[in-house]
């Protein structure tokens, strides 16, 4: 099957990665993707940048070497409330956010507070998906992270660079892809490049999709106009608000 979004990948601003967002495009032209996110790691994270970063995005052309460049960040969680470290002021002006739980951003504690802190950050109508969330140093309940996921209409990401920066990832992905497909909870796959030659690498993924058979319309990575209209569905969901929150 043909990924040809990747929703997840940094730039050197994010302190710990090292293209520019050019060279990432350049590279997702290479690999026949037609868009990609750029998810830069919100302030909270060491060596990231402040808020007014992603404010100006709009700066960016919308193409890069013909591939549509989609502006958001991956916002860290800094507490089990859900806080945010990008405020929704600037959240609600970038097209995508996904958000996840780092140790240096915040201590891991047990199943129930990360649980919960996942389920209050899919309720924030700013907040498209959570990304990496089968990370083993944060244990959740699988079945009540999917279950917010299917209640909010968002997005589980499947993560590419899991299975091999984040050792133990591999089971609970496979859970969180079973357990999306049965409660038709749509997937994202980012490769969360933090270099060019990572951009639009999906093998790991892809093989999970193909175990898990996957149906194709929840893929939304799998077909360009399917994304598009998930961005707008986005835009429409933050215009109406948010009644859970
Ligand atoms: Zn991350
Ligand atoms: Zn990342």
């Amino acid at each position: 099957m043909q990924l040809v979004v990747d929703t997840h990948t940094h730039t050197l601003v994010s302190g710990h990665a090292y293209s520019t967002v050019q060279e990432n495009a350049r590279a997702a032209k290479a690999k026949g993707l037609a868009m990609m996110a750029m998810t830069d790691h919100g302030p909270a994270m060491p060596g990231a940048p402040t808020w007014v970063y992603f404010e100006n995005l709009k700066v960016i052309p919308p193409l890069l070497e013909g591939v549509r460049i989609i502006k958001g960040a991956e916002v860290n969680i800094t507490d089990y409330q859900g806080r945010l470290d990008i405020p929704d002021t600037t959240l609600r002006k970038l097209d995508f956010a996904i958000a996840s739980l780092h140790d240096l951003c915040l201590i891991p504690a047990g199943i129930e507070e990360n649980t919960a802190a996942m389920i209050h950050v899919l309720r924030n109508p700013y907040i498209d998906g959570l990304a990496h969330p089968g990370n083993p140093q944060f244990p959740v309940a699988i079945d009540r992270v999917v279950a917010a996921a299917k209640q909010y209409h968002k997005l589980i990401e499947l993560n590419n660079h899991s299975f091999t920066a984040r050792a133990g990832s591999a089971p609970n992905c496979r859970e969180f892809a079973v357990q999306c497909k049965a409660a038709g909870v749509r997937v994202i796959c980012g490769s969360d490049a933090h270099f060019s030659t990572g951009v639009g690498e999906f093998d790991h993924v892809r093989r999970l999709l193909e175990t898990v058979a996957m149906p194709e319309e929840l893929m939304l990575n799998a077909s360009a106009p399917r994304f598009e209209a998930y961005l707008q569905e986005r835009k429409e969901r933050i215009a109406k608000g948010d009644p859970g929150r």
